[in-house]
């Protein structure tokens, strides 16, 4: 039985057979508050008259199919998501009329009612196999077709889709129909519906190829928080430099941006009506870390609609290669056009380290990765598909040069402009545009899984030179490829209390020793800084004067970039069990108060944090969460006022308040009996406070529903669902365990969130019975509650806080003898690897 699974070889198949002429596809959004009404009109000639094929659709009641005017019995037809389509013309016409459902788990046609204003909106999320939620189809990326929309909906709407949207023609009860214009060829998964009571506001682009229509959306309660001006300045920005970089005017018309609630990802690239998270639409002070993100968001849709979009992946083998484009066009973008021009040293801060530890837990894969069916895509869209693959696809522009690069990627539109292209079709224009082999570039970096060590072997002269230098490349044992890098080395010296860079070399490693002879003969600097410029893919080690160094005087290093490579190289150091959780947390709290860079200042407090929870000795940790907590109230008061650092520390001062002396700031925060110069207390902030406050149980039920009184927002539920799972009793994991794992009528941003909030750092009496819950959880969740809510939960809710080898032995037995999917073993595996570098981490803090 498929369900609904599809392999990639029985795409190929249909592929072979079908060609799609066009969709007409009619949505009722008026029949009910969880179905609506969908009729599909699918006109596609086959290669072979006499065959058979099948039409995907999934949660539907069939009422009715037509193929070339044969009436078709849905009774027999239409089984495990699949409509059987026997005795195909050469030319046909499926018509299926059908009512689908409205989604609460963000998959599909999500409908949402604002708790503010009772107000109703919809909007469609497909990839990677959704489509087939609201109307009939071939679901697979390569049968692209244009697509005809007919929305049927409530008068006084908005509905945006892919073609510009047309004015609505009222039916004379209350509601109207719009009638899109054909479509460019799509494919399934890039087309879109959103309708609902939005508010809108349209603009234009005036670029060299001629106008763009924008348009931004958001809901009504939304609206004092939609700063469109500055979107529309980044957009406009955005444009301007991909219609130049890429040669190739934008190809779909207009450009729809659409912030909407309770949304799974970050972003989606629908061709012209992309679809935002609406939390980027603050309605609390956030700092430019947040801001810094969004644009990339931005940025990063609107890159797909050439790469992605107008030139689309065969199947989903290649899509690394979609995510890993938009990522690297979003940040060259940041950094040439728009205010963001460190963008990459926050790369280097946020992103790479999401790779990097995404490639040594025991799920890693290839960037490659063989997606067999939609399973295995399912499970592979993660941070080695993102974050690895933009950082090795910025070597190989590195490695080809940016000209050529552009120059390749300029062919490769136009020669598969609407159609669909495999990774070797992009490999052939960048060889082509630089004269350069790619094969093994291609086979030692996407086809190998892991990342390499790269540490310093020296030895020196008696007068402090180097008399020898090498670069030592190591790997895990269980991925050896040892690679080829393009290394800069950096030699810095303490000069009048700050570092100065004396010099640096660029050179290439390979193997397991490179001897760079440049050096031999350096006096041995006070930092020695392995991959300067951040060229590679590569944990870096600091040796133990570099080390000191840095513990010492980060803060006296003034380039962000080269700061960011010493921050990531301390956190690899800890996690690998070879610096102290000790030590880094005193790094932090000695340098993070200078740090410049946005995702720096946002981001590594709460590395400090998980060594202080997970990664201190446990007789090391009451006086270093002592020391953590007393460290970030003299931060906060130290920051400047109004600063970045001073909301950060605040946030992180909450996380860590454990002392009577804490909590109580927290409380008089709270009541504005303590102030900090410059720090507002404005809603988000007041539920940082008092979810500080219900995880210490400081803050019962009736006091977090005097919070969401005060913020009877979506936002407001979700932070009440959260605080309320952090409380540190049994009653209250119980409730939390029933709406994050039990109940089917949650929805999915309330589930994430108390997901997020149930472990809890310091309640190891109410969550050791989770233990056995998680694993019994574990065994049937993914069949039990589908890819999104399963995977949210299982990911989250594993008890890493319970770190301990009797912990390691109960789930490695579980997973000798559970039947549990494949993906959800994954998430368990994981887990479990986790706590195994937290028990190495911790050792290692013992010893001091
Ligand atoms: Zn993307």
């Amino acid at each position: 039985m498929p369900g609904t699974n599809l392999t990639r070889d029985e795409a190929a198949t249909r592929a072979a057979l079908l060609d799609v002429t066009s969709y007409s596809i009619d949505l009722d959004l008026t029949t009910s508050e969880t179905t609506f009404g969908s009729t599909t009109t699918i006109r596609f000639t086959c290669a072979e008259p006499g065959a058979e094929t099948f039409a995907d659709l999934v949660d539907a009641t069939v009422h009715e199919i037509t193929l070339n005017g044969r009436s078709v019995d849905p009774a027999t037809a239409y089984a495990d998501s699949r409509i059987a389509l026997t005795d195909l013309a050469a030319d046909n016409e499926l018509v299926v009329r059908a009512d689908c459902t409205f989604s609460r788990t963000g998959e599909g046609l999500h409908r949402f009612v604002d708790p503010a204003d009772d107000r109703v909106y919809t909007y469609s999320q497909f990839e990677v196999p959704d489509a087939r939620r609201v109307y009939t189809t071939f679901e697979q990326p390569d049968l692209k077709a244009p697509f005809t929309f007919t929305v049927t909906a409530p008068e006084h709407w908005k509905v945006v889709s892919n073609s510009p949207t047309p004015t609505p023609e009222p039916t004379g009860d209350g509601k109207a129909v719009w009638r899109f214009a054909p479509t460019q060829p799509l494919s399934t998964y890039v087309t879109a519906i959103v309708a609902g009571e939005y508010h809108e506001v349209l603009d234009t682009y005036e670029g060299k190829h001629g106008e763009i229509p924008l348009g931004h959306y958001c809901r009504q309660s939304l609206v004092e928080h939609l700063d469109v001006e500055e979107l529309v300045k980044l957009t406009r920005q955005g444009f301007g430099f991909f219609e130049e970089a890429f040669d190739y005017p934008y190809p779909f018309g207009k450009y729809d941006q659409l912030y909407v609630p309770e949304y799974n990802m970050g972003a989606m690239e629908n061709a012209g009506c992309v679809t935002l998270r609406d939390e980027y639409l603050p309605r609390s002070r956030q700092d430019r870390s947040f801001y810094e993100f969004r644009n990339e968001v931005i940025l990063h849709e609107m890159a797909h609609m050439w790469f992605g979009d107008l030139v689309t992946m065969k199947w989903w083998d290649d899509l690394w290669l979609n995510e890993s484009f938009a990522e690297w066009a979003c940040y060259h973008a940041a950094v040439e056009a728009t205010e963001f021009t460190e963008s990459w040293t926050g790369f280097t801060n946020a992103r790479k380290n999401w790779a990097y530890r995404q490639d040594q837990l025991p799920s890693t894969h290839p960037i490659a990765a063989d997606n067999v069916d939609l399973r295995a895509v399912e499970v592979n869209f993660d941070g080695i598909t993102y974050a690895k693959g933009a950082s090795v696809l910025k070597q190989l522009v590195a490695w080809v040069g940016l000209d050529n690069f552009l120059q390749g990627i300029r062919g490769y539109f136009r020669d598969f402009e609407f159609s669909n292209s495999e990774f070797k079709d992009l490999l052939a224009a960048l060889e082509k545009a630089s004269g350069r082999d790619l094969e093994s570039w291609a086979q030692e970096w996407l086809q190998t899984s892991g990342v390499n060590t790269l540490a310093a072997q020296f030895e020196l002269a008696e007068d402090g030179t180097y008399s020898s230098f090498a670069v030592r490349q190591s790997a895990a044992a269980d991925h050896p490829t040892l690679r080829r890098h393009r290394l800069g080395i950096g030699l810095y010296d303490a000069v009048d209390g700050r570092l100065v860079r004396r010099t640096s070399v660029e050179t290439d490693i390979a193997g397991e020793l490179t001897e760079v002879a440049e050096l031999v003969g350096q006096r041995q600097p006070d930092l020695l800084l392995l991959n300067e410029g951040d060229l590679a893919y590569a944990k870096i080690r600091l040796d133990e004067r570099s080390l000191a160094t840095v513990v010492g005087g980060l803060a006296t290093l003034d380039d962000s970039l080269a700061r960011a490579l010493c921050w990531g190289a301390a956190w690899d150091m800890t996690r690998d069990a070879e610096m102290s959780a000790t030590d880094f947390v005193a790094l932090v709290l000695s340098s993070v108060g200078s740090e410049t860079d946005a995702f720096g200042v946002a981001r590594i407090p709460g590395y400090a944090a998980l060594a202080v929870t997970q990664y201190s000795a446990p007789e090391n940790r009451a006086a270093l969460r002592a020391t953590w907590e007393q460290g970030l109230r003299k931060l906060l008061e130290n920051a400047e006022a109004g600063s970045d650092h001073q909301l950060s520390f605040a946030r992180a001062y909450a996380g860590a308040a454990h002392s009577e002396g804490a909590l109580g700031d927290l409380e008089r925060l709270l009541d504005g009996t303590l102030t900090f110069d410059g720090l507002a207390i404005d809603t988000d902030l007041r539920w940082t406070l008092l979810s500080a406050l219900a995880r210490n149980g400081r803050a019962e039920a009736d006091r977090i529903a005097e919070e969401l009184e005060r913020d009877n927002t979506i936002s407001g539920q979700e932070h009440a669902a959260a605080a309320r799972a952090m409380r540190p009793t049994a009653e209250a994991k119980a409730e939390a365990w029933e709406i994050a794992m039990v109940r089917d009528d949650v929805p999915n941003e309330t589930q994430r969130s108390v997901v997020l909030a149930f472990q809890q750092f310091g309640q190891d009496e109410v969550l050791a019975p989770y233990v056995e819950k998680y694993l019994t959880a574990a065994d049937t969740m993914w069949e039990d509650k589908g890819t999104q809510r399963a995977s949210t939960a299982l990911e989250f809710i594993f008890p890493k806080q319970l770190a301990s080898q009797e912990l390691l032995d109960r789930v490695d037995a579980w997973l000798e003898s559970s039947q549990a999917n494949p993906a959800a073993k994954r998430y368990v595996r994981e887990g479990r690897a986790d706590v195994a570098r937290a028990l190495a981490a911790q050792a290692k803090d013992a010893q001091g």
